[in-house]
């Protein structure tokens, strides 16, 4: 397709481009090709959208870290030959890959959005087209100094532009499938698509080069804290040898039993010098150490405040930073640090 911007649409899979399997009934992918085919609105476009599909096109509850790798390294081929990408991809893991791929594109100054959609691109009643047709607007869309208006890694959904280490999957049958609780939308498409340029973050400088970092270091666990839980599995999870990193999802701002058994394993295996983050189970809101002794008693056993970042961006945040240093001091110091805008600070 031709026209003045460029467009790299590149499609890993998920319901956006599946088809209904005519013997078992469930839904599997389909070539690319065929989307294109079922959205003939995309040429009406002054864009040139050229494509990718990864093969084989997956299920994204069978992401790995490797599909990132591979997403970074074909951003970074085709860097200069396109305005800006749109990767197509399952929802059910969009928000881990969006906020890997924030991490992983460093010095970005060009739209990544991810999109997919609720119901296949070819059911009447698909999200799919609204979802790949908004997206595609907004990655070819200028600012009036003629750089890219949103050149930041984002998820696109039900009309709404979040950026992506602040979305997550919240719903997993209507159409507003993802939220950014914690950030406000980049951008809105009504009538006219409406950007909150004040929230769109910049490049430091439009001219430095791409770089990936794609070395990535997957020795996180989660422990997701609830009443009942076991000294067992606590202990399993924060002294295992097989982590060097775990994230504690802990109530409310930031709390945690009190119990002496428990500040017991966590002093353990923070001695043992085990990276532990502290993210709260709350949709929005922040960790705040301070504010209950439950909390206190944690920091004081050396857990880092993941502040107000998701899970999901916690998680490829410790990936990329382990991938980058065997020093966890050093991973901790940057753990509080402000580097894609995935945490308020
Ligand atoms: N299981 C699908 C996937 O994540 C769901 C979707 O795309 O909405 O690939």
């Amino acid at each position: 397709m031709k026209g003045s911007s460029s467009i790299l649409l590149i499609y890993t899979g998920g319901t956006i481009g599946m088809r209904q399997d005519p013997i078992d009934g469930t839904l599997k992918p389909f070539d690319f090709s065929q989307i294109l085919e079922e959205v003939p609105e995309l040429g009406k476009f002054a864009v040139r959208i050229d494509s990718h599909t990864f093969d084989p096109l997956i299920d994204s509850s069978d992401v790995e870290p490797s599909l990132w790798q591979s997403i970074a390294n074909l951003i970074k081929d085709r860097y200069d030959e396109y305005d800006g990408f749109v990767v197509l991809h399952g929802t059910d893991t969009m928000a881990y890959s969006a906020s890997a791929l924030s991490f992983m594109l460093e010095n970005l100054s060009k739209p990544v959005i991810f999109t997919g959609s609720q119901l296949p691109i070819g059911v009447p009643r698909t999200d799919g087209k609204e979802n790949l047709i908004s997206s595609v607007e907004i990655a070819s869309t200028k600012d009036k100094t003629g750089h890219p208006r949103v050149p930041e890694v984002s998820v696109l959904f039900d009309s709404r532009l979040m950026r992506g280490n602040r979305s997550t999957k919240m719903n997993s049958e209507n159409f507003n499938a993802f939220a950014s609780p914690n950030h406000p939308l980049l951008a809105e498409a009504g009538i006219n698509i409406r950007y909150n340029d004040s929230f769109i973050r910049k490049p430091e400088s439009w001219n430095e080069p791409l770089q990936t970092s794609v070395s990535l270091d997957t020795r996180v666990s989660i422990l997701k804290i609830h009443p009942g839980i076991t000294p067992q599995v606590v202990r399993n999870i924060l002294c295992g040898s097989e982590t060097r990193a775990v994230i504690l999802e802990t109530y409310g701002s930031g709390n945690a039993p009190s119990k002496g058994w428990f500040l017991n394993i966590v002093a353990e295996a923070s001695k043992m010098g085990k990276i532990l983050v502290n993210v709260t189970q709350c949709l929005s809101g922040t960790v705040n150490m301070d504010l209950y002794a439950t909390g206190k008693a944690l920091e004081n056993e050396g857990v880092v405040s993941g502040l107000d970042i998701t899970t999901e961006g916690a998680l490829s945040k410790l990936f990329y930073l382990m991938g980058k240093s065997g020093d966890n001091e050093w991973v901790k110091a940057r753990l509080g640090e402000n580097l894609r805008g995935e945490i308020s600070k």
